[in-house]
């Protein structure tokens, strides 16, 4: 019977369950407190997120997007200024630089990687360049090593998009702490995920780090003094507290995930599809396992009346999404390509190996018919 269980895409409800005891007894505390906004839960997570990210500073915020747009005002980008961005990305990503009246330039990505093309960078490069946001696509480290090269030669500061790529590391140095500021959400379905919505910035800048504080707190240092335009854009209590019971699990979570990821590559390894990229020396964790394959939407049609969830990331890539329109879509094939090509499987630290079982041959048959 178990066999012909729904097979989700994330499976959050069995994520809580082992915590579930440990957050309500938190929760409880909190609200016999009355401690919502800015208390020791959040100062707590801020310190374990930048021991454990290998950065000095690490300030916790509302969302994945106002991380990165706070990161974007602490750089002091705004309108005239360009943008880089990849355009196989979750919109928020260039929302960010709309937000604050900037540009968004968007460059192709890498087909195996599915990452930011370096050498479309440097072609996009322009003395209004103002930041690069490489995004570590579906939890593997973007080419850090010689895009930071790249930017360095250039003066350009980059600002990572690590929503999709909590402990994701190039040889032991972790995404985040790369660029001058990483961005990070902590939206459920994430890899670190919280019971709401929540985001982090972190950098090694002290300056930059004070900058975010009072940005993420309506401009104020000191409160009812207003600097600067701000946000109200602070990361609760509840969330802190949820988000400190599972990053003190996250490398169990991480393994969980890579785990999957082995038996997926086990089981469809003879299937006629690509499987992601996994590069040597980067450690990759797997927010999504996305394969590439023809006749995309029929098998994920397929699928799902098997009851295997699937999902497709990106269908339209930025460049051609119509926020953007009336400027001139870039040219982008390689993300026009994958847009038509792409197929995430379901992916979550609890993710059986019948279950994958299933999803292999349910996959094997319908790329045969
Ligand atoms: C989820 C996500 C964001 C936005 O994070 P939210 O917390 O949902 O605001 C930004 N960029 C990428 C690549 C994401 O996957």
């Amino acid at each position: 019977m178990a066999a012909h269980e729904p097979i989700p895409m994330v499976d959050l409800r069995a994520n809580f369950a082992p915590l579930r005891e440990e957050i309500l007894a938190g929760v409880a505390e909190i609200l016999d407190t009355g401690q919502f906004i800015l208390g020791p839960h959040g100062r707590a997570l801020e310190e374990s997120a930048a021991a454990q990210l290998g950065v000095n500073h690490a300030i916790g915020c509302a969302s994945g997007t106002d991380a990165l747009l706070l990161a974007l005002r602490a750089l002091d980008i705004g309108p005239g200024d360009e943008v880089i961005v990849p355009t196989f990305t979750f919109i928020a990503t260039a929302e960010a630089v709309l937000y604050v009246g900037a540009t968004p330039v968007f460059v192709d990505v890498n087909p195996h990687s599915f990452n930011i093309d370096v050498a479309a960078v440097a072609a996009a490069i322009t003395p209004r360049t103002k930041a690069i946001i490489p995004v570590h696509l579906y939890g593997q480290p973007a080419d850090m090593l010689p895009l930071m090269a790249l930017a360095d030669q250039h003066g350009v500061p980059i600002i990572e998009d690590c929503a999709q790529a909590f402990g994701a590391h190039i040889d032991g140095r972790m995404a985040g702490s790369f660029g001058r500021i990483g961005a990070f959400s902590f939206f459920p379905s994430k890899n670190l995920g919280g019971a709401g919505d929540g985001g982090m910035v972190v950098t090694n800048d002290e300056k930059l780090a004070a900058r975010l504080r009072v940005l993420r707190n309506h401009g104020s240092s000191q409160q009812y003094y207003h600097d600067e335009l701000g946000y109200n854009s602070r990361l609760d209590e509840i969330q802190a507290l949820v988000l400190r019971l599972k990053l003190a699990r996250i490398n169990d979570y991480t393994a969980g995930r890579r785990n999957a990821a082995a038996l997926y590559r086990r089981y469809l390894g003879n299937l006629d599809l690509v499987l992601p990229q996994e590069r040597s020396g980067f450690y990759h964790v797997y927010h999504q396992f996305t394969i590439q394959l023809e006749e995309r939407d029929r098998v994920r049609a397929e699928l799902a009346a098997q009851g295997i969830a699937s999902a497709v990331y990106y269908p339209v890539p930025c460049h051609r999404q119509r926020m953007f329109a009336p400027a001139p879509a870039a040219d982008c094939p390689a993300a026009d390509q994958l847009a038509g090509r792409v197929l995430s499987l379901p992916m979550y630290p609890e993710l059986q190996e019948a279950q994958v079982a299933r999803i292999a041959e349910a996959l094997s048959a319908s790329i045969r018919g």
